[in-house]
């Protein structure tokens, strides 16, 4: 059995570690089944694939496909089986009792303020308990690292976490921003909000449903990166914590929140998909004409793939885009397939 990560000295034996603590994403995964049309979806905004994997929890084959809109591939059911943001055998027993630890007083006494109180017309939550805090947001932070490939921390950093981790010091030397992403409505709405990461380094964000987590590695290292509105030039500076007094947490109201998601998804994921289908329609063009296809024919094959509206682009399977741009190859060219 391979050794714990974390105090790297006991054998690592525990199963189905969640790496991002189960009662802040439960919500957005819908793990409860409070409703069954209303499914958590959520990926990691990854540069390497445009195609968004999708991961279910606890759901058939039948309700996986009238929520993606399409039968669902073998893999996909596969991950839908799987537990998700959890690991086997990376941490140990006690490491994990440790965890339970730092979790418990962040979801008892800190998590109810955001979830349980009225945070309308408040841009700013400041709480006095750095420790639990900084603690809980670490944890989340360091199990991420060592679980998601995406995030790739130099090791000092992930060492550095490491070893506040083990102290439960709640180390306030790391430059750290939360943001808040207040959602009304019901417990059926967190499912609109996303739980992943981005490639993004300095600050490394990780989405955890209703908290957005920015940290850069020192203090050296922070800079200014808009991403679809969750920063902004003037302020972002003022809401790092860095060896803060109390902390700090950024609020973004019901509405703000929900434009700030459809930015991220549209902008990142439909920009992304739009590029690689324009790619593969130039690589059919190719095929038959030795050139690349003129630009109105792309635009005119993007826009029947959109069929008016763009978010019907990440509901297609890489298949199904390759038997879509065929069947369009073969009625523009009026020949038979
Ligand atoms: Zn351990």
């Amino acid at each position: 059995m391979p050794i714990c990560k974390l105090c790297q000295e006991r054998e690592a034996n525990k199963k189905n570690t969640h790496y991002l603590t189960d009662a802040i994403i439960r919500t957005c995964l819908n793990l409860g089944g409070v409703n069954d049309r209303e499914k958590g979806l959520y990926f990691a905004l990854d540069n390497s694939n445009p195609f968004i994997d999708f991961n279910f929890q606890r759901l058939d084959e039948l309700t996986l496909e009238s929520t993606i809109g399409r039968k669902p591939t073998e893999d996909e059911i596969e991950n839908a089986k799987s537990i998700p943001f959890s690991v086997d055998y990376v941490f140990c027993s006690q490491c994990e009792k440790l965890f339970t630890d730092i979790e418990n007083p962040f979801t008892n006494n800190i998590l109810p303020h955001f979830r349980k109180n009225d945070l309308t017309g408040h841009d700013i939550l400041k709480e006095a308990d750095l420790i639990t805090i900084r603690n809980f947001f670490y944890i989340q932070i360091y199990r991420s690292a060592v679980c998601e490939n995406i995030l790739d921390f130099p090791e000092e950093f992930v060492e550095k976490l490491r070893t506040i981790i083990l102290a439960k010091n709640g180390d306030t030397s790391i430059p750290l921003s939360i943001t808040y992403l207040q959602t009304l409505g019901g417990d059926a709405n967190y499912t609109q909000n996303y739980i992943g990461f981005t490639s993004d380094k300095n600050p490394y964000i990780i989405f955890m449903n209703d908290f957005v987590i920015q940290v850069y590695e020192n203090t050296d290292s922070i800079k200014f990166l808009p991403f679809y509105g969750l920063n902004e030039e003037e302020s972002f500076q003022s809401y790092i914590n860095y060896k803060e007094e109390h902390f700090m947490f950024y609020i973004f109201d019901d509405a703000k929140r929900k434009a700030f998601l459809n930015n991220v998804i549209v902008h990142e994921k439909v920009r992304k998909t739009i590029h690689q289908y324009r790619d593969m329609f130039d690589m059919f063009w190719r095929k038959l004409f030795g050139v690349d296809a003129p630009v109105q024919q792309k635009d005119r094959y993007i826009q029947s793939l959109i069929n008016g509206d763009e978010n019907n682009l990440i509901k297609y399977s890489k298949d199904q885009v390759f038997n879509f741009t065929v069947k369009y190859m073969a009625v523009l060219f009026n020949v038979k397939e």
